[in-house]
């Protein structure tokens, strides 16, 4: 080894300006955590055990293919040397430039945005980026990377560079299959030379690496070498755990919630599975896509799976590991396994269970829990899968009598008159303005719990939910409601008389013409004037409100203008002229404010110059 790199007929190339300018501020700025370095290059090497693995799965033919899978590191204090090696699937000439040379382009471009807005240590997720090894230039004068394939033909090569502008590539002398990273240490960084030093970062990062980590003369190993999520949960502390959601994540956020399962019956599996804090995930986020990692036998199969989760659990994060898979098999063969069902109906159950005891330990968590992810669980109902009954008891709603805090339907169960066989819901806009819906005169009054459908995803849901536990659920818009002890005689003297009345509905009828199917007089009114109700049984207006919802065309649903006979507007109406401007004004502002609160107006603010021309006439008659 030599500090010097005269090497004749070395090739150099220039880095891309983003690699120059990441570069430049490893090695300038001042670290705290400069350990990282070794964190990352162990990944690599792990990654490229793992990769190995892999490729022996369906070709033998590779050099060394009985070598021992490992990972070995040997340190000279004297000359300040720390040499990793790995015999992982190595790299050719063109993958070592392309790795090390190339395509870290838009990685250190992200990495440097995040640096500059951000004044969070953004060496510990480094390796996030995809510029993990540059790493290594906070502790190094120079690195030299020799690598050889696993590929039978390949030459061994040789990457070295100080962290100026450009790198070396010469032939390198290696004869066995990997890579081995040698690193000169910055004064500053003598630290590092030192084998003790080096395993307590093992043991703090890198434990769970899966392959053996041997380090120093006597090439003791170092790392316990199961992974995280085949470790009994005693022995993991809260923040490994953290420390390994944020590294597959690279969420900054801590998870909501963890759920670390193995079982054997009816499938052998572990499973490690988070939470995570917000439904979005944060911009640089590492999960480009949802899907958990699927692991054979600790060997990643799948990057991405979408086939262990129903899709409305599509936000939970993490590692499925399983004996039970064949492991000489493609992806494609996993999928086709009659064993993806079985772990699918296990990891949903878990995850379910877990959102059940959470919601039952810690309420408020739930709660925000259930801001963050109910639409989720809605689409879940809506979907109707098979296991919607599994995600009624997670359901949460605000009601007319508590619009401030979260009811399950047990709750609303629980708080009901014993011969209520229903739950009563109402659909609206948002929780404020739904309280003032006329569908609510009748049930506030009689202080019956309605439920508060006023989320985008309500409508969905309400296509799959129909019972819970022998209550059937009602929408409180639907026209007629089975209620004996209706109170009819209620406001009777109040009442417009019924002559009056009748001429008052052709008033509105020949206003309002086909825009309604039928006007009549309501008794479960009190401080509203009119509303519009469904006929009983019609889950067109659904619908709509569901087209509504998607940006689609959507029609006006045609519902039954009921209207309220001891309304004072109503009575002032009767004694208008009928065939006065102002009267038909007055109902067609009627008609329109009622499909507003119904969150149904297609466009407000056409009211505007109709409701300008009412306040006049009733501004001129007080002249
Ligand atoms: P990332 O690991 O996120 O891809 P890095 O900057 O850590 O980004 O590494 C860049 C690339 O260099 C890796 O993707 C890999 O292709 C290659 N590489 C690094 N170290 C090794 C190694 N020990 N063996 C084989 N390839 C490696
Ligand atoms: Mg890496």
């Amino acid at each position: 080894m030599s500090d010097s790199n005269t090497n004749l007929n070395a090739e150099s190339f220039s880095f891309k300006a983003e690699t120059k300018q990441l570069l430049n501020i490893l090695i300038h700025s001042l670290y705290k955590d400069r350990d990282v370095f070794l964190r990352e290059l162990l990944s690599n090497a792990s990654d490229a055990l793992n990769r190995l693995r892999f490729e022996m799965l369906t070709n033998q033919n590779v050099l060394d293919s009985k070598a021992e899978l490992a990972i070995r590191i040997n340190v000279d204090k004297e000359s300040r040397m720390i040499t990793i090696q790995d015999s992982g699937i190595g790299m050719t000439k063109d993958e070592i430039m392309e790795n090390l040379g190339t395509i870290a382009q838009s990685g250190a471009r992200k990495f440097l945005e995040a640096t500059k807005d951000n004044k969070g240590d953004f060496t510990q997720v480094i390796g996030q980026f995809g510029v993990g090894f540059y790493s290594v230039f906070m502790v190094a004068d120079w690195v030299r990377v020799t690598s050889r394939s696993h590929a039978l033909q390949a030459q061994a090569v040789s990457w070295y560079a100080t962290g100026d502008d450009s790198y070396q590539i010469s032939a390198g002398e290696m004869s066995e299959r990997g890579t081995r990273i040698e690193i000169k240490l910055k004064e500053d960084a003598a630290e590092f030379a030192d084998e003790y030093r080096l395993k307590n970062i093992i043991h703090r990062h890198s434990d769970y690496i899966g392959f053996p980590i041997y380090v120093g003369d006597e090439q003791q190993q170092v790392n316990k070498q199961t992974s995280i999520w085949r470790s009994s949960r005693q022995e993991i502390t809260d923040e490994q755990y953290k420390d390994f959601y944020r590294q597959m994540t690279m969420e900054f956020e801590d998870p909501q919630t963890r759920i670390h399962v193995v079982t054997d019956a009816p499938v052998q599996l572990y499973a490690l599975l988070f939470i995570p804090a917000k439904h979005e995930r944060s911009m640089f986020s590492l999960r480009k896509e949802d899907g958990l990692k699927l692991y054979s036998r600790n060997i990643l199969i799948d990057d991405y799976n979408k086939d262990l989760l129903p899709e409305y659990l599509r936000f939970v994060q993490g590692v499925v590991d399983s004996e039970d898979l064949p492991l000489n098999v493609s992806r494609e063969t996993v999928q086709s396994s009659g064993l993806m069902p079985k772990l699918k109906k296990v990891v949903t159950g878990q995850v379910l269970k877990e959102l059940e005891t959470l919601a039952k330990k810690d309420a408020d968590k739930y709660s925000s829990f259930w801001i963050e992810f109910g639409a989720y669980l809605k689409q879940g109902i809506a979907a109707n899968q098979g296991d919607g009954e599994s995600i009624h008891p997670l359901l949460r709603f605000k009601t007319n009598r508590q619009p401030e805090t979260w009811s399950s339907l047990d709750d609303y169960i629980g708080r009901i008159k014993d011969d209520q066989k229903i739950i009563y819901y109402i659909i609206g806009d948002d929780p404020k303005s739904v309280l003032r819906s006329p569908h609510l005169d009748y049930f506030d009054k009689k202080g019956t719990e309605v439920l508060l459908l006023t989320d985008a995803m309500d409508s969905f849901m309400l296509m799959g939910l129909r019972n819970f536990k022998e209550h059937e659920f009602k929408n409180v818009a639907q026209a007629e409601i089975n209620d004996n002890e209706q109170t009819k005689e209620d406001n009777e003297a109040q009442k417009i008389p019924e002559s009056d009345f009748n001429e008052l509905i052709e008033r509105f009828k020949q206003t309002l013409g086909e825009r309604v199917t039928d006007i009549r007089a309501s008794n479960r009114l009190s401080q509203s004037i009119a509303r519009l109700a469904d006929a009983e049984g019609s889950a067109n207006s659904d619908m709509q409100r569901v087209y509504k919802l998607l940006g689609k065309e959507y029609e006006i649903p045609k519902k039954i203008l009921e209207l309220n006979p001891a309304h004072d507007i109503l009575k002032k109406l009767v004694e208008m002229k009928p065939d006065s401007e102002l009267s038909a004004l007055v109902i067609e502002q009627i008609y329109d404010s009622a499909l507003l609160v119904e969150g149904l107006h297609p466009d407000p603010s056409s009211m505007a110059p109709r409701i300008q021309q009412i306040i006049e006439a009733a501004l001129a008659n007080k002249t």
